[in-house]
């Protein structure tokens, strides 16, 4: 029998294992992750979890009804591709097909290891961790403006807590919006009462004493008193320990997969946040952090698997990118890529509730950010994947629908 062995039990592993089952596969399916939680879903962790208004996010799976076999507290430690072995916390794993789905791991504040107080928001453990922390209204410093220091902002807002937000760069998200998109985002965190001091670094973080707060020290000589510091300033591929195994990593560490998400050797196939691959849609390189890369990637992994070998009969991965952020408020989502766009236009206006801005290339949509605009969001969308040339004046005009000319 042929043997399926996932690495990491998150959203991408687990629909891998859950799709290979859908589309027929019969074979052995083992998968591996290093957590010793039942796998679970991580949005909620940044709302739902976090306020204590839901238990947990566990996958509503049965993994024993579907045949697949969970390693749960296993760590994959390295792979042999020649040799089909893959070597874990818990000995070798042999495999005729390996899917790495270890996702992105937090970028760490240098200094900060160690220091009590100091938080990073991934798992359900550091849920669990600063659940209390918010429960206790302690005042909070969030160091990074990005979608997770903005989730955990808002969440820590509602529970009551004062919340500074340290920003490096001039405005929040400034690594992925253009300025004048994430202009308007800067008042949402006043609105929110949430202080928001961009153009600044942290040179380090103090602990507290008994009874008394830690404290968060600017570059400029601020001091912030912090009862905990949670640190949201990027991710990166979960791929250290793939080193010396011959599999070729991309600039970020992250697995460089094909078109259909085959890694450089063998039989070794890479999805969600731990893999990037070709758009010929785009035209470069996507490395996508969001959730619904991690649900559609491993339709086409598990394709590919059931066709093996040699199959050609997968179609390439080549989605409409699409996330969703829930801050201060207003839902936020995404779908697209705007590197290439050559023109912006705004529906709405951008200091009330809900507004989009759509990017062209060309007159056509290639992408589209819509707050409160959850119809824009679809129908925009479709139009992005379809291609359809558009009219900007009807484009610009909020009353109307998003359609084609
Ligand atoms: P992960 O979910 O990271 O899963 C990888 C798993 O592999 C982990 O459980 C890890 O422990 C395990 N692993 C790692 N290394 C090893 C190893 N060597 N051996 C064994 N196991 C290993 N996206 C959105 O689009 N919208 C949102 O609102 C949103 N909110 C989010 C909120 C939070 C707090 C976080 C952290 C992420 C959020 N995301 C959101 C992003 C989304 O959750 C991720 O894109 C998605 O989880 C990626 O899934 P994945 O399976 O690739 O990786």
């Amino acid at each position: 029998e042929r043997r399926v062995v996932v690495v990491g039990a998150g959203m991408a592993g687990v629909q891998t294992a859950v799709a290979l089952r859908e589309q027929g596969f019969t074979g052995n399916v083992t998968l591996i992750g290093a957590e010793p939680h039942q796998p679970y879903d991580r949005p909620p962790l940044s709302k739902a979890v976090l306020l204590g208004t839901a238990d947990g996010s566990a996958f509503d799976v049965d993994f024993d009804e579907l045949g697949i076999t969970l390693r749960l507290g296993c760590e994959a430690l390295g792979v042999d591709p020649g040799a089909h072995v893959l070597d874990t916390s818990g000995g070798p794993v042999p495999y005729d097909a390996l899917v790495l789905a270890t996702g992105a791991e937090p970028v760490r504040l240098p200094g900060s290891d160690g220091v009590p107080g100091v938080h990073l928001l991934r798992t359900l453990d550091d849920a669990e961790r600063l659940r209390p922390v918010l429960a206790r209204q302690h005042d909070v410093v969030v160091v990074g403006a990005g979608w997770i220091g903005a989730e955990f902002a808002t969440a820590a807002r509602e529970a009551g807590c004062a919340v500074t937000v340290v920003e490096a760069a001039d405005r929040p998200l400034a690594d992925v919006l253009p300025a004048e998109v994430a202009a308007p985002m800067t008042a949402w965190y006043a609105d929110a009462g949430a202080e928001l001091r961009t153009r600044a670094r942290v040179r380090r973080v103090e602990p507290g004493g008994p009874g008394e707060p830690g404290r968060v020290v600017l570059d400029d000589g601020t001091r912030l008193p912090a009862g905990a510091v949670v640190v949201g300033i990027g991710a990166r591929p979960a791929t250290g320990w793939l080193a010396g195994s011959g599999i070729a990593l991309g600039a970020h560490g992250e697995v460089l997969a094909d078109d259909r998400l085959r890694a450089s050797v063998p039989d070794v196939h890479a999805v969600g946040d731990c893999a990037s691959f070709p758009s010929a849609r785009y035209g470069e390189r996507l490395l996508v952090h969001h959730w619904d890369n991690a649900l559609q990637g491993p339709r086409t992994v598990a394709a590919d698997i059931v066709d093996a070998p040699g199959g050609e009969t997968a179609a390439p991965y080549d989605p409409v990118p699409y996330f969703w952020s829930e801050q201060f408020g207003r839902f936020v989502q995404y779908a697209g890529h705007h590197t290439a766009a050559d023109t912006t236009l705004w529906r709405g206006d951008p200091s009330s509730p809900a507004w989009t801005v759509c990017w062209l290339r060309e007159g056509r949509l290639v992408a589209l950010l819509a707050v409160g605009r959850p119809r824009d969001l679809a129908q925009g969308k479709r139009l992005i994947q379809a291609g359809t040339a558009m009219d900007p004046a009807l484009l610009a005009d909020p009353a109307r629908p998003l359609k084609a000319a």
